[in-house]
């Protein structure tokens, strides 16, 4: 049996960046992962989403393109190619991960593993045999899974989760989303650029409840209702029938019971750790709930075995389980990081897209933070004109002497790209002056985090309110 100093449960964004950083650092890694390397991001989360979301934008994009001064005939979405795009550019990515693996010398073992011993794990190969792998460190990486739907109806033909959702084979006419977070916000903005009418049906007072500043949230709610969406918050969602090819859902606000029709049905309802089935209650590993508990250098409880990830619970995302991968993959090899949280942004692809990093204005006021908050908006920064996407803001909250930039939550063109700004702010404890007096391009996006920034002063050149 070939003894590794790391073994990686999971080869998704958390576990494959810790295998590539603990053999750049001269560990012997071996990977175990039941499906493709990549994970959910790779294969069923992150990169198809956003292949979609790009393609039906552009689709929008060029059936604007008069506005542009650009002559088209009318563009419409080719469902197999759009399919095909999605799957090569998938497979493209998930092939660069196995190369990285194999150019660092690290073993990839098919199968799905169990933890049996702190340093052994028994993997079950998809041809049934099974072996076993003897290791000095275990890192859990497991990722999450969908979490069940409450609601009953759910087993329905035609009531989809976001993995189905990704195999767009027809448009339906009407689609009703349960969920207003941020994956039912990104498959709602993807089906109405196909020419779906949706429904969002939430069950908190705003969409995006946890994800971004309050006043984004309910602003984006707003652009979509205006869009012709159509948006419920506060409701109860209660049973999902079928009646021939139609469902029909019933929900509950305060007042009345209310009954709605569509054509498909996607839950997107939220994820839950993934931790069941692997051994761990039997290894007496500590779980939260359904996460598994680690400290600030993502040690579990038994020694050797680390855990990161959508597993570990916490802000489920891609790039926080990479960089908890880093840290593990340092302190497994003998450093003693600890992870950093502060500058872990949020990035929601709708349309317009979502950005946050910090503290919420909310989360600022509740640490009794005293705050100034300073915002530009997205219509007066010439790009944004240029792109003809003028909706949104910049906001930025500041501690009121220093200026020192709490949170950063941007709505508008781009927003995913520029909160890397944000995040560099929030991470170095950048003040609103340090980043007014960094020289920003013109004309650019970036000029419009320059010009809230120049707020905090009163001093915001190329906006005014009177
Ligand atoms: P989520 O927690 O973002 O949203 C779920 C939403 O469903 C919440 O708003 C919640 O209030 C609502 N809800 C729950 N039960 C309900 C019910 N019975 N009826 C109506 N509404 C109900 O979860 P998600 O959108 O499923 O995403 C899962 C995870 O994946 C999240 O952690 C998310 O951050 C992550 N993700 C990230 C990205 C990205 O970074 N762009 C994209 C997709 C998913």
């Amino acid at each position: 049996m070939t003894q590794y100093d790391l073994a990686v449960l999971g080869g998704g964004p958390g576990g494959y960046v810790a295998a590539l950083r603990a053999a750049q650092l001269g560990a012997q890694v071996v990977v175990v992962e039941q499906d493709r390397v990549g994970g959910t991001c790779l294969n069923i989360g992150c990169i198809p989403t956003k292949v979609l979301t790009t393609s039906t934008e552009l689709l929008l994009k060029i059936n604007q393109a008069q506005a542009f001064g650009i002559t088209t005939t009318h563009a419409a979405a080719d469902l197999p190619a759009l399919m095909d795009y999605k799957r090569t550019t998938v497979d493209t990515l998930v092939n660069g991960v196995e190369q990285l693996l194999k150019q660092w010398s690290i073993t990839l073992v098919r199968g799905s593993g169990y933890v049996i011993r702190p340093n052994a794990l028994r993997v079950t190969h998809p041809t049934g045999d099974i072996s076993e792998i003897s290791v000095r460190h275990i890192i859990l990486a497991p990722g999450s899974i969908t979490a069940p739907p409450p609601i009953s109806g759910s087993d329905l033909p035609g009531v989809i989760t976001s993995t189905e959702a990704l195999e767009i084979t027809e448009i339906p006419a009407r689609l009703l989303v349960i969920g207003g977070g941020v994956i039912g916000l990104e498959f709602a903005c993807i089906h109405e650029a196909l020419g779906s009418q949706v429904t969002i049906l939430e069950m908190m007072p705003t969409l995006l409840p946890n994800a971004t500043d309050e006043a984004l949230a309910k602003r984006l709610a707003l652009l979509l209702r205006r869009r012709g969406m159509k948006i419920h918050t506060d409701v109860k969602v209660q049973v999902i029938e079928s009646i021939g090819k139609t469902l029909c859902v019933t929900y509950a606000n305060t007042a009345k019971e209310e009954r709605i029709e569509a054509d498909r049905v996607l839950i997107a309802v939220g994820r839950l750790p993934n931790t069941q089935g692997i051994g761990l209650k039997e290894l007496g590993l500590k779980l939260n709930g359904l996460a598994i508990a680690v400290d600030e250098t993502l040690a579990t409880n038994l020694p050797n075995v680390w855990a990161i990830g959508d597993a570990v619970g916490g802000m489920m995302l891609a790039h926080k389980a990479m960089v908890e991968g880093r840290v593990v993959a340092e302190n497994v090899t003998g450093s003693q990081r600890k992870v950093d949280y502060r500058s872990v942004p949020n990035v929601i692809f709708t349309r317009p897209e979502i950005a946050s990093v910090g503290l919420t204005e909310r989360e600022a006021r509740e640490q009794g933070a005293d705050i100034r908050i300073t915002q530009f908006p997205f219509s007066a920064n010439p790009r944004a004109r240029i792109l003809g996407e003028t909706d949104g803001i910049v906001k930025l909250v500041c501690e009121a002497d220093s200026g020192r930039i709490l949170g950063v939550h941007l709505m508008g063109p781009h927003a995913t790209d520029l909160i890397a700004e944000g995040a560099l702010a929030v991470q170095m404890g950048a003040t609103a002056d340090d980043l007014a007096w960094t020289t920003h391009a013109h004309p650019t996006l970036p000029e419009s985090m320059l010009e809230a920034a120049l707020g905090f002063r009163d001093a915001t050149l190329h906006f005014h309110t009177r």
